[in-house]
């Protein structure tokens, strides 16, 4: 299916998004990416949403990405007896290892470390830093704390501890189980939460086995300082505002928005923008005015994808709030601005036979009345470097295997078809012009661009440019090989 807008939308699935029928009218709405969240939801509520995914993806007959985020050493509370509770600030409460249901003066948080790391006086912060925590007491099993700033506390909501270093790892028994899980059911990203250090991300993609591409969320601050080094191990990045804001001031956070979007867009991989883009829509079906423009900024940013979270998993207008980014983004992009934005943000070294050739097909497809940039890829990195370029014509990933498709419904401008496994560039030609005609993208009187390696199926090797009629007989009595 060809959006009509390059920035790719995910859409994070939960209680308010359970069925068939919702889910199809997320997609048809504009979602291209789910996200399944391993915090919430039971293995077999996964495994059902991810089997009306893969039914939607065949139904439509266009690729569908999954992306199973791991829980990582995240610690949250446990459940309520009434789901939810009110705190309020000069209140009590107290946080301890009791698996029972909590109330309004405990609750569980069930990891033992934490207690043992706890001094009187340290910050507990609940649900992205809204409920603030003093310690006033502490134990091995227990700490009793002050409630400095109130608010609702509801079940499994996340905690941040900034004062104090956990010693936690990369992977706890649940992320294990998980990542196991998800591998089987087949996923195609996998995102880690809370990455540290790079030797964090090359243990998930070990366990993977080359089963589910990786993506690292950035939301800890020793995640921002190894940056550099996390990108080059990872397949992806999510700027995961909502810990990162918890972590770090507030006001650092845009910054490293635009730091990471920048730097990951130049090593030619996905980058998403996430939590509270359109927080209000959770319970409004309108959004503010600032998220409009927060989305609108990280578009004109240049990030690959824009994601909601509790506003599709858990809100009451999950489908308006994939529409408003989907109006938002068209808006956007239409803008001349964005165009002079995005470009003078492209900054490629170019250093490889691939580079100079997608770079060319982007000037070609520019300069003349070329419709679109199709490219063959095997492993999706000719995908990726042709949309580094950012280009003003739509992107024709063509490629045999239904991995790389679905992966690529992350990356910015891409649309896939699905290909058989080609012999002669002239059947790849062909092929590209089809694509592009049965996408609505080109017409017979048009012309594309299409660039491959070949030989076929060696990862890497783009060496072709050509540019093809999409009339099938000018294609054959142009090209007589
Ligand atoms: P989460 O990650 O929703 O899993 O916490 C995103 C974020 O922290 O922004
Ligand atoms: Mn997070």
């Amino acid at each position: 299916m060809q959006r009509k807008r390059n920035v790719k939308i995910v859409a994070t699935l939960g209680p308010a998004s359970t069925t068939y029928e919702m889910i199809r009218k997320l997609h048809e709405a504009g979602a291209d990416v789910f996200r399944l969240n391993m915090s919430h939801g039971s293995h077999e509520e996964i495994r059902e949403r991810h089997g009306i995914i893969r039914q939607i993806e065949k139904d439509v007959g266009s690729p569908i990405a999954i992306l199973a985020d791991l829980q990582g050493p995240k610690l949250r509370v446990g459940t309520f007896a009434g789901d939810s509770e009110e705190l309020v600030a000069g209140a009590s409460f107290r946080l301890d290892l009791d698996p029972a249901d909590g109330d309004a003066s405990r609750v569980c948080l069930p990891h033992k470390e934490i207690f043992d790391a706890l001094e009187p006086g340290a910050s507990l912060l609940v649900n992205d830093g809204k409920i603030r925590l003093k310690v006033t007491a502490c134990g091995a099993d227990y700490a009793d704390c002050e409630v400095i700033a109130g608010g609702t506390i509801s079940n499994r909501k996340g905690v941040n501890v900034p004062d104090v270093v956990l010693p936690l790892a990369a992977l706890s028994e649940k992320d294990l189980s998980d990542l196991e899980f998800v591998c089987q059911l087949g996923v195609d990203w996998l995102a880690l939460s809370f990455v540290q250090r790079p030797e964090d991300v090359n243990q998930a993609r070990e366990l993977a086995a080359g089963r589910a591409a990786i993506l690292s969320k950035i939301e800890k601050p020793a995640a921002v300082k190894a940056f550099a080094d996390i990108l080059a191990v990872s397949d992806g990045i999510m700027v995961a505002r909502g810990d990162l804001g918890v972590e770090l001031p507030v006001q650092a956070v845009p910054p490293i928005q635009k730091r990471l979007v920048r730097t990951t867009r130049s090593a030619a991989k996905p980058v998403i923008v996430a939590t509270q883009m359109l927080e209000s829509m959770i319970d409004s079906p309108m959004p503010t005015r600032a998220e409009v423009s927060d989305v609108a900024n990280g578009i004109y940013e240049g990030a690959d994808a824009i994601m909601l979270s509790a506003e599709s998993a858990a809100g009451d207008y999950p489908v308006e709030a994939v529409m408003t980014m989907d109006a938002v983004a068209q808006e956007v992009e239409s803008d001349p601005t964005y165009r002079d934005v995005i470009e003078a943000a492209r900054k490629i070294e170019r250093k490889t036979v691939p580079d100079g050739i997608v770079s060319a097909a982007r000037e070609i497809a520019e300069a003349t009345d070329i419709k679109a940039i199709a490219c063959f890829t095997q492993s999706g990195t000719t995908a990726a470097l042709v949309a580094r370029e950012r280009p003003r014509v739509p992107i024709i990933a063509l490629t045999p295997l239904t991995g790389t498709a679905r992966r690529l419904s992350l990356t910015w401008g891409t649309t896939c078809a699905m290909t058989s496994e080609l012999e002669r560039f002239k059947q790849a030609v062909v092929s590209a012009a089809r694509a592009a005609r049965e996408l609505g993208i080109a017409g017979e009187e048009d012309s594309i661009v299409v660039t491959a390696g070949v030989p076929f199926n060696v990862a890497g090797s783009t060496n072709i440019l050509r540019v093809a009629p999409c009339a099938e007989r000018l294609i054959f009595s142009a090209d007589p090989e």
